[in-house]
């Protein structure tokens, strides 16, 4: 008998997934703030809950999927509440590694495990189970997770103990947006120097210098389409996890430092739910040149 999964918020990412849990066979419970998310997956064949004190009672392995720290704190109140002994906890939003480990000291004086299991790979991931999965905890708990896991990643790693999955999700969104950063500020001198935005991500692609963010996004850049994709705001709350990891560590991270203060500024623009490729409009206005045009114009 697949044990029952609790799921506890619904959104971008966790309505998909819970779709693929039920599609694997497991019985899910489970629970949104807001209820339209949570009407859709009960005719998908989820059982609703009415809290996530209601979702813990209800299940063996609870999931939650939820924006940042506070939100996950408040809810692993409510599912320690409603948790018994023996439960597993697993946290797939991203949120900062200290407050996940505080959280997993927290289930374990209360006799449940709990892991830190972030997740890479945008909606579309979500979508078709594919996911990479970077897992912090203990090895009885990820043993115990794994073929959950299964049904919504292809690359499941256990990467250390609690936390350790939040600080390589970190170190992912820190090499993300500095690269998209670097991309945008090569695009935009390339071609106010006057060659072809196109010919240099063609170049650069067979290099050193070639990344997967030239390819996934290169039409993103080339078009001026910022449609998310990942947003802003969201990369933005990342790099903060970055910055107060780095304190707390005594690592400086000045590239991570400078670009969140350029996603700072996107955000005060207005521009905060775009996607993070749009860091090439704020290179294109310090340069006044808009990628692709000989003379100087402006998007903004
Ligand atoms: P989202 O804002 O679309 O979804 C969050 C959901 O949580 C919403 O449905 C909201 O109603 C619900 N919620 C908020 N507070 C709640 C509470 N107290 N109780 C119950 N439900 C509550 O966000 P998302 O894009 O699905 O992202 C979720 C997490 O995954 C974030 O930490 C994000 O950084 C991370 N992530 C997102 C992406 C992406 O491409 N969107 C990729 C990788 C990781």
């Amino acid at each position: 008998m697949p044990e029952t999964i609790g799921f506890i918020g619904l959104g971008i990412m966790g309505r998909p997934m819970a779709g693929n849990l039920l599609r694997a066979g497991y019985p899910v419970v489970a629970y949104n703030r807001s209820p339209e998310p949570l009407e859709q997956l009960t005719r998908e064949g989820a059982q609703p809950a009415r809290s996530a004190r209601e979702v813990a009672t209800r299940s063996d392995v609870t999931i939650m999927m939820l924006p940042d720290s506070p939100q996950v704190s408040e809810v692993m109140d409510e599912v320690l509440a409603g948790a018994s002994p023996g439960q597993l906890v697993i946290d797939m939003s991203t949120i900062s590694p200290l407050v996940a480990r505080q959280l997993a000291e927290r289930a374990r004086e209360q006799g449940v495990e709990m892991l830190d299991a972030p997740v890479s790979g945008g909606d579309v991931g979500a979508q078709q189970g594919t996911l990479s999965i970077m897992v912090g905890g203990d090895q009885a708990a990820f043993d115990r997770a794994r073929p959950i896991l299964e049904a919504l990643g292809k690359t499941i790693m256990h990467v250390g103990d609690s936390g350790a999955g939040q600080v390589v999700k970190a170190c992912n969104q820190i090499v993300v947006a500095v690269t998209i950063e670097a991309v945008s500020e090569a695009l935009v001198l390339g071609s106010k120097a006057g060659v072809d935005p196109a010919c240099i991500l063609d170049v650069l692609g067979g290099g050193l210098a070639g990344n997967r963010v030239m390819e996934v996004r290169r039409r993103n850049f080339l078009e001026h389409d910022f449609t998310p994709g990942f947003r802003i705001d969201l990369h933005h709350k990342d790099l903060n996890i970055a910055l107060e990891s780095g304190d707390a560590y005594g690592v400086p991270l000045p590239a991570t430092g400078l670009v969140q203060r350029l996603m700072e500024t996107l955000h005060a623009r207005g521009q905060g739910g775009e996607d993070h490729s749009a860091l090439l409009s704020l290179a294109e206005e310090l340069a006044q040149h808009r990628i692709g045009h000989a003379t100087p114009t402006l998007s903004t």
